[in-house]
């Protein structure tokens, strides 16, 4: 998919944390990648790879050593941490509700901001809870009583209620089972599709990148050692890395057609 606004771009970013020693410890080495709007970026790689760390870059959580993040061409660093967030949220993999309702869940961030509640009934809103699969019905009922699947969905509606521009989802279906999770590729794939966001996810699921991604960013050792469509990474690997990582998948049934 050619992708005419670039609207998350990382370039050239170096970025380090403490290891448990104390030592400054490099996580990601001259990262460049951009997603488009409407675009869906997996990235994969070995666990420790940094594609966790790549996420919370996006986000603030992280700030880069070097180099820059742009989002719909603004450097990241002029925004501040909670407008970001609200721009670009990130649903994390341990999926968390607060108790309450799943009313309160929808309304808690800007609760906590101290900005006015969102109005669940406009059209906008209820258009989002649709595009989530998120039932009116469940506003209110206890979040906490819903069913896992339901709960990753409700999360994903509460990460986006706000001027969401992109969408940055880390192993996002790693606690659902098989049909929930193709279930919610479909949801990732038509969010980007219909509100044009761009979303990155991390996942070492196939499958699910398989229904979802349009590109792959494969990441060893903080740095990304191919790039490129689904279908090219999956069925034509071009480094030993992708490969072997690959490999024990590639007896199962993993052969993309697009
Ligand atoms: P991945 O998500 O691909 O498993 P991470 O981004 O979590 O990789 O980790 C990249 C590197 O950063 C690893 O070497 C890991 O040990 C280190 N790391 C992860 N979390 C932290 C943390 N909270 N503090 C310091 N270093 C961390
Ligand atoms: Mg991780």
């Amino acid at each position: 998919m050619s992708h005419v606004v670039p609207l998350l771009q990382a370039r050239q970013v170096v970025a380090s944390r403490p290891s448990e020693s104390g030592q400054l410890q490099r996580v990601l080495q001259e990262t460049t990648l951009e997603v488009g709007a409407g675009e869906v970026l997996a990235v994969i790689g070995p666990s420790g790879s940094g594609k966790s760390s790549l996420l919370r870059l996006f986000n603030r959580l992280l700030e880069p050593d070097r180099g820059e993040i742009l989002l719909a061409g603004e450097d990241i660093k002029n925004i501040s941490p909670p407008a970001l967030r609200a721009r670009i949220p990130l649903v994390a993999q341990k999926l968390f509700l607060f108790p309450g309702t799943v009313r309160d869940n929808l309304q808690i961030t800007a609760k906590l901001r101290r900005t006015a509640l969102p109005d669940l009934n406009t059209p906008e809103l209820l258009e989002l809870l649709e595009l989530c699969h998120v039932d009116s019905a469940w506003l209110d009922r206890d979040a906490r009583k819903l069913s896992v699947g339901q709960q990753q969905r409700v999360c994903l509606a509460r990460a986006m209620v706000g001027p969401c521009q992109a969408l940055l989802l880390d192993e996002p279906t790693s606690a659902l089972d098989r049909p929930t999770a193709d279930q919610l590729a479909l949801t990732f794939r038509q969010l980007a599709r219909e509100k044009g966001l761009a979303i990155v996810f991390v996942t070492h699921d196939l499958r699910l990148t398989e229904r979802c991604a349009d590109r792959i960013a494969f990441l060893v050792n903080g740095a990304v050692v191919e790039e490129g469509s689904v279908n090219q990474i999956l069925n034509h690997p071009a480094t030993a890395e992708v490969r072997s990582f690959l490999s024990p998948e590639l007896s199962g049934d993993v052969e993309v057609t697009r």
